[in-house]
Parts: structure tokens; sequence; C-alpha cells
């Protein structure tokens, strides 16, 4: 029986935070088992905002993969690959641009999110607008049906289909799938400094790799209720970044509940909510962490896995683009 397919990946833009894991890589480790899965180093649309600093899109190869396999991605389960090495994908990319328009571009709402966040003002990188075209040949090429993605990329999902129907529509039967996007129900998670999303870019992440020491210190300087000032003041749980980080990673579901509950009716201290948080992100964090400093010690096998991978996408992404080709009616030699 054939498994159905998964593409979701991570932009090489530097190692891997708990927003991801709470976003995406807890729900690749459910799926690996009953999935094809393929995972995608996207090195290719890290440069759209970082064309200024190849050298850290490269680098960021390596530690990606190497967060992967810490949390227990298995290379012979997932398919982990480099999108810069796939040329059917820049080419499905430059055929999907044609059945997009600008606007619809600039409409995005992540797009939007995104241009503001990165002060481009006017001066957008066109890879950068465009980049959900390339996303939706990361999709199609490989005919997933499955994303497992942040909140964030939901209207990115959305374009893809857009997409894909207008190809489907000119070619006048349906060639490529749409996908559907699984999101956790936990949302996006935000940054330590409050701000909607934790990222990488923003500097404002908890590191898989965190050592116990930034860890202690992202959760003691974490923004709670600003008018929680006595310990018997009523506290809001709503827009408090610990709750946000109790909801993502607390597996206690009633003893959350009920701190919920005491923290609003008063009574409760920040101290209490931060020390349980700790306590969890350390537990979480310590065994990621040292697999990876046992992992980042063996570069040549990350190399491996990722050729092996490479090869194996490749084949698929070929194949797709080509298929695309001919039934688009375009002309082939
Ligand atoms: P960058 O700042 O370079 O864009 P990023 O931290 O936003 O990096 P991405 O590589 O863009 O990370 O995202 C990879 C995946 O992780 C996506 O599926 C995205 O939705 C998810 N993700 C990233 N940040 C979060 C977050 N704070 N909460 C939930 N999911 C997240
Ligand atoms: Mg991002």
């Amino acid at each position: 029986m054939t498994r159905p397919i998964i593409l979701t990946g991570d932009r090489t833009t530097g190692p891997l935070h708990i927003g991801h894991y709470a976003g995406s890589l807890r729900n690749r480790l459910q799926f690996q088992d009953s999935h094809e899965q393929f995972l995608l180093l996207a090195d290719t649309q890290a440069l759209t905002d970082n064309a200024h600093d190849p050298g850290k899109v490269r680098r960021s190869v390596i530690e990606v993969a190497i967060d992967y396999l810490a949390v227990g991605i298995d290379p012979e389960k997932s398919t982990i690959f480099l999108q810069s090495h796939l040329p059917a994908l820049a080419e499905l990319s430059m055929l999907y641009l044609n059945f997009v328009t600008v606007s619809r571009l600039e409409r995005n709402p992540t797009i939007k999110d995104e241009i503001r966040a990165r002060g481009f003002g006017r001066d957008i990188p066109a890879g950068f607008l465009c980049y959900p075209a390339a996303q939706a040949a990361d999709i199609s090429a490989f005919e997933a049906t499955v994303v497992p993605v942040g909140e964030d990329q939901a209207p990115l999902i959305e374009q893809t289909n857009e997409i894909v129907r207008r190809v489907n529509m000119v070619a006048r039967q349906r060639i490529l799938p749409e996908a559907r996007a699984v999101i956790p129900p936990s949302g996006r998670l935000p940054g330590v400094d409050g701000k909607a999303k934790m990222s990488k870019t923003a500097g404002n992440a908890i590191k898989l790799s965190a050592s116990p020491e930034e860890i202690t210190a992202a959760v003691r300087a974490m923004f709670t209720d600003p008018n929680h000032l006595r310990i018997e003041d009523p506290g809001q749980v709503e827009g408090n970044v610990v709750f946000a980080y109790l909801d993502a990673f607390d597996e206690d579901c009633v003893a959350l509940e009920e701190l919920k509950h005491r923290y609003s009716r008063g009574g409760l201290g920040d101290s209490k909510i931060k020390n349980r948080l700790e306590d969890i992100l350390q537990a979480l964090i310590g065994p990621i962490r040292q697999r990876r400093t046992e992992l980042a010690k063996d570069h040549a096998y990350f190399v491996e896995v990722i050729r092996k991978g490479t090869e194996k996408a490749h084949d698929k992404t070929e194949a797709t683009k080509r298929k695309v080709i001919e039934d688009l009616g375009l002309f082939t030699l």
C-alpha cells in the first residue's frame, strides 16, 4: 500500500528552536512511520532574505540536519534533502510564476508580515516576494498531500493550492494534487520577547541547543502580565508568554488548567509558573542537546545523509517536472 506523501522543511538560516519543535518537528516525528516523508533543507529560500550572507545559509545546512536527528528524525525513514541541488524545483518555480500575479503575492498575509518584520520597505528582494511560487514547486514536485507546518505557513499552503488548481485547469486534468496543512493546536509560539512569533531571524528564540543557563535566563526574562505586581493580584493568562509556552509543552493538562485558574484568581506568583516552565524546558532540551553534541562530531555522516536524500528526491522531482511540461502541452524534445 502506498503511504501518503509529506513535504515539509526549514529554511537554513540558523539552528532550530522550540517553536520548530512545537510547530512542526513533533508532528513529523509522529508521521515518519505512517507517511513517506521528505524534509527540505531550504537553502534557496533562505537566500531570498540572506543574499548578503551565503556563508550563514551554507553553515546552517548541517546545523538544521543535526537538529532533525537530535529530536529523533530517522534518515532511514525520512528523506532529508537540499533544495538548491534539485534543478526541477527551480524549473517548476519559473513555470508557476506565470500562474500567480504580483498583486496576489503582495496580498499574502505571511509575506506581508515578513516584509514588515524584515523592514524591507519598498526594497523587497524579488526572490522573497516570489518564494510562495517556489514553495508551491517544492510541495507539488513531491506530489505531497500533507504538509506539517506552523500556523504562519497556512496562507502559503493556500497559495500553493491556488497555483496547483490553475495548472490543473490549464492542463484540463488533475495532474497535481492539492495539499493539506497539518497545524498543531498550540498555534504559533511567541518569541521570548512576547513578539508575535519566535523566529531564527528575530533573535527571540530558545534554541534546541540552548545551554541550561541560557534556558534559565530566557525564562527569567520572559514577559508575563505587566499588571500582576503582587502575588495576590489576579493575573492575566491570555497574552502571557509563560502560559503560551506551558500550553505548548506542559503535558499535564489538568495541572495546567488548575495553575491557570489559580493565576487568574490571584495568589500565584510569576516565579511559580516560571519555575514550572523552566523544569519542563530543561527536561525537553537536555536530551536533545546531548544527542546534538554527539552527532555534531560526525560532519561527514551528515554530508552523506543529505547526499543520499537529495539523490532520491532528484528522481521524484524530475519525474513530476516532465509530467507537468508534457501535460501542459509544451514542446518537448
Ligand atoms: P526564519 O526567521 O529564518 O524565517 P523561522 O524561525 O521562521 O526562520 P522557518 O524555517 O521559516 O523558521 O520555519 C520552519 C517551520 O517551522 C515552518 O513550518 C514554520 O511554520 C515553523 N515555525 C517556525 N517558527 C515557529 C513558531 N514560532 N511557532 C510555531 N511554528 C513555527
Ligand atoms: Mg520563517
